[in-house]
This record gives structure tokens, C-alpha cells and sequence, in this order.
């Protein structure tokens, strides 16, 4: 077990936050005062430490740069009315940071190092969480192999590293997208359900394609088929049809099982909508629909990007245009969603972390 005095802690002597505002950030450009630190050496964790910011000096042949052993989270902490912090539901990304290292041949990291490690940083600098609507404190978690050997095989020793970014949205505006049907983001036996660096990566081709067709992102589709919508870029997707709401099964492992999504899931169960979550979704079935006028609502959810409005989706030649400001359910989900992080209302789930 890691106890907090096993956490070496070496503190800046003059904070960073005097010099910026935290209003008005852009998303993950700026960093706290402090990041965490642990290797992993000899088939165990050591060196945590909890350190000013800096950067790393690292080896050429560090073999994360050369074949991509690299896995990551995403997390928010939140301030509420009376300037207590939270954190949004961090072990469920924990359990999925240890599923995304199962999946690279990586080591575990022990849920001590990872959730006490990350509560000490976060109180540490949690004067740099803004407080400012749709604003919050960005956490990454990542780890990466250190090994300096060029071999294709895991690595015997990686780094595990926290940092923490004050930040503003991610999008602020809703979206156009193109449904992708050249290039596959993931299939079948693949990494998809795996936070690895190696699949953002991967999807920055089909991207910028895509905003060279004036889009701001690609909803993927199946391998095989090209028929089978999958995700957004980091968001899982949603589509509100007649009185349901619709988003992709997860257990073909071809899309990241989204902490934002399952909590969507909840809240929109307790809106009242039957949610359908175990079935694929066909694309012809989402043209049906909209030509019968009962696609209602298309929004993508994510912690950096929250709830995301879809204002178009392109197949082929047929375009789906929506009028967002009459849109009622995924602006309410957004709410409620917000309420419980910002502290405005009871979190009856157990989302909410205390620092
Ligand atoms: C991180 C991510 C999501 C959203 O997951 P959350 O846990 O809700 O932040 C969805 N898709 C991809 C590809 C992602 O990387």
C-alpha cells in the first residue's frame, strides 16, 4: 500500500497562477504549478513523486516514441458554489487505464498510486481550478515505455505521469460531421476500446479530410462494412429517435466505453427515455429516420468536450441539417450533467470525488 508520506512531495517556491488569468482558457495549453512521477523499474513502482513541472529528459531510442507503448486518461475536477473540489468519477477511469495497459502489455498501476496520487496533486494545485462556467481542471494520467532498446517487445520499465491543465471547452459550438467510409478507426480484435496514444494518431488522416470538406470531425463506421456508426473523435455518440435514444454497443471493442456515456446513459434513463446501449447503429436506420422527421437530436459526449451538439451529419451526398436552439433533451442532459459536477444539485450516484 502507498501511503501518502510515500509520496515524495517537492513543492514550486513561487506559484505560476500569479502571472494568468484563469478565465477564458483555451483547452490543455496551460499546466499547474506541479505534475506526479512514478517508474516503473525490476517488476515494481517507484520514485513517486509529486514535483514542479517541468520537462522530461528521455533517450532516442525510448521505445514508447518508436513503438507507440503509450496509454492515457482524461479526468475533470470541478470547484463547487462553496470552493470544495471534486473529482468526476476518477476510479471508473481508473479501471479503464489498467484495461487500456492489459491491452499494450503494460504494467498495471496500483490504484493507490494512481487515486492517492492523483488526490494529493489535485489538492495541491487546486487553487488552479477555475471556477468560471464550462471551465474546470483537466487531468491526464498517461504511461509510456522508457526502455532504451530499439526491439520490438513491452518494455521492462515505463514512467507514469499525472499533469493538470486549467481549461476552458473543448468545442464550443455545435458540429458538422462527416460520416467517414475510406478509413477505419478500429475492428474487431483491435485496440478501439483502448485509450492508446496510437489511435488519435491513426485518426488525424480521416480528420483533416474531412475539415478539407468543411467538417469539423468524422463519425467512424464499421471495418468491414462502412454501414455501422461507431464514435466521434473523442466523443461516444447518441442519437435521440422518436421517444428513445440510441448509442453504440460496446462489446465488439471497437469504441471507447466513454465514462460520460454511461453517465448519459443514467441521466437520460431517469429523463424518462428508453436508452438503447446493447445494439449496433445503422446508418440507413438514422436516414430512415430522419426522412420521417423522428431524428430528434444527435450529440456527442466526452469529458473534455462534455455534451456536443451535432448540428450535421453528411453520408455520401445526403445531409442531415438540424436547428440546435429547439433542441430540448441533450441541452437538459448537459444540465443535469453540469449541475452534479458543479455541485448545484445532490449527486445521488457517487460520481463526485472529494478532494
Ligand atoms: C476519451 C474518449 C471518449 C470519451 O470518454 P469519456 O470517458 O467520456 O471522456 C470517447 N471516444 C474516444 C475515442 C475517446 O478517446
Amino acid at each position: 500500500m502507498i501511503a501518502a508520506m510515500d509520496i515524495n512531495v517537492q513543492k514550486v517556491s513561487t506559484s505560476k497562477l500569479n502571472t494568468m488569468s484563469l478565465e477564458n482558457l483555451p483547452f490543455g495549453k496551460y499546466y499547474t504549478d506541479h505534475m506526479l512521477e512514478a517508474d516503473y523499474e525490476d517488476g515494481e513502482w517507484k520514485n513517486i513523486e509529486i514535483k514542479p513541472y517541468q520537462p522530461l529528459l528521455l533517450e532516442p531510442s525510448t521505445a514508447a516514441i518508436h513503438y507507440g507503448q503509450a496509454i492515457f486518461e482524461g479526468i475533470k475536477a470541478y470547484k463547487d458554489p462553496a470552493g470544495n473540489a471534486f473529482i468526476f468519477r476518477p476510479h471508473d477511469n481508473y479501471k479503464r487505464f489498467n484495461l487500456s495497459a492489459e491491452r499494450m502489455q503494460m504494467p498495471a498501476v496500483p490504484e493507490d498510486i494512481f487515486m492517492e496520487g492523483m488526490r494529493m496533486l489535485v489538492d495541491i494545485d487546486k487553487n488552479w481550478i477555475p471556477s468560471q462556467e464550462d471551465h474546470s481542471l483537466y487531468i491526464r494520467p498517461f504511461m509510456f515505455s522508457t526502455d532504451p532498446v530499439i526491439g520490438v517487445k513491452p518494455s521492462e520499465k515505463y514512467k507514469f505521469m499525472i499533469i493538470l491543465s486549467p481549461t476552458g471547452p473543448y468545442y464550443n459550438k455545435p458540429m458538422r460531421i462527416y460520416v467517414e467510409e475510406k478509413y477505419t478507426r478500429a475492428a474487431p480484435g483491435g485496440i478501439g476500446y483502448a485509450k492508446a496514444a496510437g489511435n488519435y494518431g491513426a485518426s488525424m488522416l480521416a480528420t483533416t479530410e474531412a475539415k478539407n470538406k468543411g467538417y469539423d470531425q468524422v463519425l467512424w463506421t464499421d471495418a468491414f462494412e462502412h454501414k455501422y456508426v461507431q464514435e466521434i473523435g473523442t466523443m461516444n455518440v447518441f442519437f435521440i429517435i422518436g421517444d428513445k435514444a440510441y448509442t453504440p454497443e460496446l462489446t465488439l471493442g471497437t469504441i471507447l466505453g466513454g465514462v460520460t456515456r454511461d453517465s448519459s446513459i443514467t441521466i437520460l434513463r431517469e429523463m424518462g427515455f428508453e436508452v438503447i446501449d446493447t445494439e449496433r447503429v445503422h446508418i440507413d436506420n438514422l436516414i430512415e429516420a430522419h426522412k420521417a422527421g423522428a431524428l430528434f437530436e444527435v450529440f456527442g459526449t466526452g469529458t473534455a468536450a462534455t455534451i456536443t451538439l451535432i448540428q450535421e451529419l453528411r453520408y455520401k451526398d445526403y445531409v442531415m441539417e438540424f436547428d440546435t436552439n429547439k433542441w430540448r433533451i441533450a441541452p437538459e442532459l448537459k444540465k443535469r450533467l453540469n449541475d452534479i459536477r458543479y455541485g448545484k444539485t445532490a449527486d445521488n450516484h457517487g460520481w463526485m470525488y472529494k478532494i
